[in-house]
């Protein structure tokens, strides 16, 4: 069964729509690289089109209504965003769903080693990443420092033209003959992503008083004094930080016909830009259209701002309580009946490394929105595992649409396989499938798109938030 091209059915007008969404998508990914900020960012544009803060809303007592667009924020790194329908919540809503955490190193709570007056920043990685592929890049240094008086210090080094930027150092290959002998996993360990910042001793004044941790540690004393100025931090305030270190510079075309993307956390911050852009265009539901973009989905969905909190069913309370459909019946209810698309990036088919794909359950660039019925390895384990009836739904709405989609399990069987958020809303007993845009180098420092896919996920968001 193929499925065709996108490419080859656009006309200038949706070739013009599709170079709208992708600038537009370039520059959010470019400009939000963390949890907090892709969450600071989606608000501000949910405000702009018209959605309130669902914590004043409560406040206030004002009821909700058919056309209402409210937002809820937990903890700034998890956010839901709410557009009533004409239709009773106890109906069911449709969900959009996607993370906005990405792999990368995080800054540990005491990083800072000065050793043979090179400073580095000791990190624990997040997510799964191949730690070889981090080393001998440009790196940034995004997240905040929270002090003890209660101030948050926002911190983005690396991204502009003039930033200095950060690198982890990489073996020289005429040295490299023990190295490049290892297993991959053991080329770059841990313990070894140090991130490089600083080499200039300070200078301690003769008739000043004497500081023996700057006497110690020289260049330490230096970027320490360089956080207080320019920062106002402390070395004991990075006790409560938390510093992402992620690839520095902008996302870009890729390719001379400028046909992809390529650019930092596209799993899965392509599927959550294109859901949120598609449920802010959202005009007059009938079923409640409702976009959830979560965190820690890298590593299992857990705590206050994965999506295993109960976040989502409490801010869904609250929203039914404020819309007068009342009670925890109501609730389940509108939860069971709820139709959700969960969505993640997914393996494109990758020619260099064909022997890992089965061709015809593959996913390709360039072929649109990817749906997989069920993701898990090892027998499908851990997946969701989408009904063939709701199947049958979407692959009806999509085409009703005109989107571009195709289907594709992660790899052969028993090749490997991964997780997403499906299986936790599935839990309510709602409709869940998983889909997403095909990418190739996933989870590596910079990943690749194709356009088309990523303007079909985006029609396809469109389409499916019209599901009655
Ligand atoms: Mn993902
Ligand atoms: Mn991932």
């Amino acid at each position: 069964m193929e499925r065709p091209n996108a490419w080859k059915g656009y006309g200038d007008d949706q070739l013009a729509d599709l170079n709208r969404i992708c600038e537009d998508y370039k520059s959010f990914i470019s400009d939000n690289k963390t949890e907090r900020e892709c969450c600071a960012a989606a608000v501000e544009l949910a405000r702009a089109a018209g959605y309130e803060d669902l914590e004043e809303r409560i406040a206030s007592g004002a009821p909700l209504s058919a056309g209402d667009k409210v937002y809820a924020v937990n903890r700034g790194k998890t956010l839901m965003l709410v557009h009533l329908g004409t239709s009773p919540l106890t109906e069911g809503v449709n969900i959009l769903g996607a993370h906005i955490d990405s792999p990368r190193l995080d800054v540990k709570q005491d990083p800072v080693d000065e050793k043979n007056e090179l400073v580095t920043l000791d990190t624990h990685y997040y997510g799964g990443i191949k730690k070889y592929q981090w080393v001998a890049m440009p790196l940034a240094i995004h997240g905040v420092v929270a002090k003890k008086d209660g101030s948050v210090v926002n911190v983005v080094i690396g991204e502009k033209a003039d930033d200095p930027v950060f690198c982890i150092s990489d073996l020289l290959p005429h040295l490299g003959a023990q190295q490049m002998s290892k297993k991959a996993t053991e080329v770059i360990e841990g313990e070894m992503l140090d991130v490089l910042v600083g080499n200039r001793p300070i200078v301690v004044d003769a008739d000043a008083e004497k500081d023996e941790d700057a006497e110690k540690s020289p260049v330490k004393a230096g970027v320490l004094n360089i956080l207080r100025d320019a920062l106002g931090i402390e070395e004991e305030d990075l006790l409560s930080a938390e510093l992402e270190v992620v690839p520095a510079g902008a996302a870009r075309d890729l390719g001379l016909d400028r046909s992809m993307i390529l650019g930092y956390g596209q799993d899965d911050r392509v599927c959550a830009y294109t859901s949120l852009v598609a449920q802010l265009e959202c005009e007059a539901p009938a079923r409640t259209a409702v976009t959830l973009l979560v965190d820690k989905e890298e590593i299992g969905s857990v705590g206050a701002t994965g999506m295993t909190s109960n976040f989502f069913e409490n801010v869904m309370a609250e929203v039914l309580e404020l819309a007068g459909e009342h009670g925890a019946l109501a609730l389940r209810r509108c939860l069971a009946r709820s139709n959700m698309l969960s969505s993640d990036v997914s393996a494109g088919f990758d020619p260099a490394f064909a022997s890992v794909f089965e061709p015809k359950n593959s996913c390709y660039l360039g072929h649109g929105l990817t749906f997989n019925k069920f993701t898990g390895s090892r027998g499908k384990g851990g997946s969701n595992d989408a009904d063939a009836e709701y199947i049958a739904t979407i692959r009806r709405v999509m085409d009703e649409g005109g989107v571009a989609w195709q289907t594709a399990e992660l790899g052969k069987v028993d090749a490997g396989g991964g997780g997403t958020i499906a299986y936790i809303l599935a839990v309510y007993g709602m409709n869940v499938i998983d889909c997403g845009v095909p990418v190739l180098s996933m989870h590596a420092p910079w990943e690749a798109t194709s356009k088309a896919d990523v303007y079909e996920a985006y029609r396809g968001y469109r389409a499916f938030l019209k599901l009655a």
